[in-house]
């Protein structure tokens, strides 16, 4: 009896269809098919593409990139297959290309059901559809769902300050989970800025990160500002006050001085300027109680004397000389030094010296 075998490839271990092995069947007759000249929906303005009814946002910069992505996440929706295989979709785009109306790509599609795989190249004419996604139009239209109001707490927001806000803006913005979210305009106001944002959770987060690195205090109200499809639309504004205060500068609550140098989880941390040791003003404590900062005139002095319960101090520049109470912290001082000082509440206060200039 004859042996029965492929009649392509002439295997003859195989079970046959039509006279072909499985995998040589399947080369003639592929298992899909890809709908003529399939259309692609592109954003002009950002690289998303529309797949099915939702815009997708990739991270591509270069078109060559972005169509890879886009033709084969809707090509793999677009192309007919019978369900046993499993497909994949490469476009071959080899040089940088121009979006045009309609583009000729190369489509790698490759079936695979256990050990058949069947790999065909086609030439597939795709039409590229343009027009603004949901997030641009949005932008286009500065439709927003919140309002940061940044104010500082004498009336002015410094550069710096103003710069530290546009980081965390930056970086709350790079989060996966704000990927559609934008900031639609930022409005310069005398006591500081409006930033206006998208979407209530990303201005919440800007908001936190500006409390706990800039201790900033919020204040948020809840504003309707009308109906939409039959559904309340709400708008909030929420006012970020930061506290401005500058490295160096005294910041004195009720019962606490500090010479301000940072912000940490929201606390001002400085130190206290007659014993030098570290403190710290709690969030509560800067926002709730009667909060005065300025920035210090440093003289330097030269002690003269040292008695059991005086100092003699001479001002290096006026040559006047001022007698100031020995305390605790003075036991170290010597006669003859310079030592740089600080007047609080009329008071002479003798810096501590910072441990480089030892
Ligand atoms: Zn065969
Ligand atoms: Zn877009």
């Amino acid at each position: 009896m004859a042996k029965r075998f492929c009649a392509l490839c002439g295997k003859t271990d195989a079970p046959l269809v039509e006279n072909l092995c499985y995998t040589c069947y399947f080369k003639k007759n592929p298992p899909f098919s890809i709908k003529n000249e399939p259309e692609i929906r592109i954003c002009p303005n950002c690289f998303s593409y529309k797949l099915s009814k939702k815009w997708v946002q990739t991270k591509s910069s270069n078109h060559t990139d972005f169509l890879e992505q886009a033709i084969s996440q809707v090509l793999s929706l677009l192309i007919k297959h019978s369900p046993e295989f499993e497909i994949t979709v490469q476009p071959q785009i080899t040089e940088e290309m121009e979006l045009t109306d309609k583009i000729e790509v190369p489509v790698l599609i490759t079936a695979k059901k256990d050990d058949i795989v069947i790999s065909e190249t086609l030439p597939v004419t795709i039409n590229i559809e343009s027009s603004p996604c949901g997030v641009c139009t949005g932008k286009r239209r500065g439709a927003f769902e919140a309002i940061l109001q940044f104010r500082g707490l004498r009336g002015r927001i410094s550069e710096e300050e103003k710069q530290q806000v546009y980081d965390i803006i930056d970086k709350t913005l790079c989060l996966e989970r704000y990927k559609d979210a934008y900031i639609s305009e930022i409005k310069e106001k005398k006591q500081g800025f409006d930033v206006y944002v998208s979407s209530i959770g990303l201005a919440k987060s800007i908001a936190t990160s500006a409390k706990e690195l800039m201790g900033a205090n919020l204040q948020e109200s809840f504003k309707i500002s009308g109906m939409k499809d039959g559904k309340r639309q709400g708008k909030i504004s929420l006012s970020v006050r930061l506290p401005s205060f500058s490295v160096g500068e005294i910041v004195q609550t009720p019962d606490k001085t500090i010479i301000f140098e940072k912000i940490e989880k929201g606390n001002p941390i400085g130190k206290n300027p007659e014993t030098g040791e570290r403190s710290v003003i709690q969030y509560k404590e800067l926002w709730e109680s009667e909060i005065q900062s300025w920035k210090p005139e440093t003289k330097e002095y030269q002690i003269i004397s040292i008695t059991e319960n005086f100092l003699q101090l001479m001002d290096l520049k006026t040559y006047e000389i001022t007698e100031i109470k020995k305390e605790a912290p003075h036991t170290n001082l010597k006669e003859g030094e310079t030592v740089k000082a600080i007047k609080i509440d009329e008071k002479i206060i003798i810096l501590t010296p910072e441990p480089e200039n030892q």
